[in-house]
């Protein structure tokens, strides 16, 4: 069965691409939590960081870099932005298709809320 990413990235489900390349794909977050809230994916599918292989180097790399040049675009990178990859159940991940947030527009805040 296809990731819910999978499906966006083939185009079968509907969303807002702002970048691809022959690694990545990016779109809008449907939920955005602030007002530039981009998910960069890997084209293949990889569940989890726990999940990258020494073959994934180039993937791994090329999500920053496309944080980079996505953040350019969107205007954000003199103010700052911050990237985040949630893995498993404590850090919060959702959707076993590894991703990384760009979140930027306002300050983001504390980077995690204490308990
Ligand atoms: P995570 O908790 O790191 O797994 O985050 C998953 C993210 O995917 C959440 O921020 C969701 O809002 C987002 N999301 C889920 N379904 C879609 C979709 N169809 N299009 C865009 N973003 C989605």
């Amino acid at each position: 069965m296809p990731t819910i990413f999978s499906k966006i990235i083939s185009g079968e489900l509907p969303s807002d691409i702002v970048y691809r390349d022959d690694l990545v794909t990016a779109f809008r977050d449907i939920n955005p939590l602030a007002p530039t809230h981009i998910l960069i994916v890997p084209n293949k599918e990889i569940a989890t960081v726990n999940d990258l292989t020494d073959d994934d180097e180039r993937i791994a790399g090329r999500l920053f870099l496309a944080a980079r040049r996505i953040a350019e675009q969107e205007g954000i990178a003199q103010d700052g932005y911050r990237l985040i990859v949630n893995c498993n159940r404590d850090g919060g991940q959702e959707v076993y298709h590894l991703h990384m947030h760009l979140l930027g527009g306002r300050p983001i805040g504390p980077m995690v809320v204490r308990h």
